[in-house]
């Protein structure tokens, strides 16, 4: 055989090796949640009170997740992301990023976490040093009264401490996610647009979607993706920016003026992007979920705990993505959101 012939005949086996659901889509994407904790209290995320948390015992440990996380990586999973609830509360954090930052070497290619800033300032720095490549992070307001009424907190300050912070470390770029709700910040969608001009930031706006602990999510509070869009150009006119979108879902800006920093507009209540999904979610509890708006949920855990090799977890995981569902249903009148909410699944 030829070399060529050879080295495809790998890359074609390597190919089929990789992770893929029943409708062809190629699963490349983890993201995995840490705990299920939060100190914020976003209101369209977390209730207030005391909620749900999982009991100790039944979350994942470190050495668990890495466990997991090895045989994802083997099966063609690039990215991983950390989340939560609030990645920070989770004691030790870099000790999973640098052992998760290990994986590099066998094909993980980025490794970011998602996080409400808040533990940046006095985290940063070890974060990037464990090897941790990106950071995003969420800011819904730049007035300190709306940002309590959102968050639960009076922290905006702290906040944006942790981006310079983030920034002084190293991570570039940084991203900020927005998620606009009518009534709460749609009328500062400019002006967080001027913050990313003035700081060189990428600033991701996200569509209110139904995964809110309070069940109060309506149609009406969804600010559209186009009148995001709107809202900014009245200010700062865009340019798209010309790629192909992948399993991006993002739609990506520059300013037309060629000022620094980068606009994205995520839309999955108006525009969904499911055909193109790339993701998969494990719970801080060690459930696999298949898309954000899964009913179901499948026991890694179990099957984790239970002592299985490498080759039974993966199997196993091969079987859930063959069940990852079509698309997230959100706009069909018989749609019922998740029982668990975003905080408990991982954004
Ligand atoms: N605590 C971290 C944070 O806030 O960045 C990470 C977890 S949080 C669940 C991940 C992302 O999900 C955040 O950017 C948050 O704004 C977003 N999110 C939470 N609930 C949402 C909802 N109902 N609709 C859209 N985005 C939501
Ligand atoms: Fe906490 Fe993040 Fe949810 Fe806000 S969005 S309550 S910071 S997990």
């Amino acid at each position: 055989m030829e070399i060529e012939e050879v080295t495809s005949v790998t890359s074609r086996a390597k190919q089929e090796a990789l992770l893929k659901d029943a409708y062809g889509r190629a699963i490349r994407d983890l993201r995995i949640s840490v705990t299920d904790r939060c100190n914020f209290r976003c209101f369209y995320c977390l209730p207030h009170g005391e909620p749900p948390f999982a009991p100790k015992a039944q979350m994942l440990s470190y050495e668990e997740i890495e466990r997991a996380a090895e045989v994802f990586v083997a099966l063609g999973i690039e990215k991983i992301r950390l989340t939560g609830g609030e990645p920070l509360m989770r004691r030790d954090i870099e000790m999973l990023v640098a052992k998760l930052a290990r994986l590099k070497a066998q094909g993980l290619r980025d490794l970011a976490m998602t996080t409400n800033g808040y533990f940046l300032p006095a985290r940063a720095a070890q974060l990037r040093a464990a090897g941790l490549d990106r950071v995003t992070i969420s800011l819904d307001s730049l007035r300190r009264e709306s940002f309590a009424r959102i968050t639960g907190v009076d922290a905006l300050a702290r906040v944006l401490d942790g981006i310079a912070a983030a920034r002084d470390a190293g991570f570039k770029p940084i991203k900020i996610n927005v998620v606009v709700v009518r009534s709460y910040n749609e009328d500062e969608v400019a002006d967080l647009a001027a913050f990313a001009r003035e700081h060189d930031l990428v600033m991701r706006f996200i569509e209110f979607m139904p995964l809110d602990a309070a069940y109060d999510w309506s149609r009406e509070k969804v600010v559209s993706g186009r009148e995001i869009r709107q809202r900014i150009e009245r200010r700062f006119p865009l340019v798209p920016i010309e790629e192909e979108r992948g399993s991006s879902t993002a739609v990506r800006f520059l300013f037309a003026d060629g000022a620094p920093g980068e606009i994205g507009i995520i839309a999955p209540v108006t525009e969904p992007f499911c055909g193109a999904c790339s993701r998969i979610r494990l719970t801080a509890d060690g459930q696999i979920r298949t898309c954000l708006f899964s009913t179901v949920e499948h026991s890694l855990r179990d099957v984790l705990r239970s002592g299985a090799s490498r080759d039974e977890i993966g199997a196993f995981i091969r079987a859930v993505v063959m069940k990852k569902e079509k698309g997230h249903r959100i706009n069909d009148p018989d749609f019922v959101p998740p029982a668990r909410t975003m905080s408990f699944i991982g954004g």
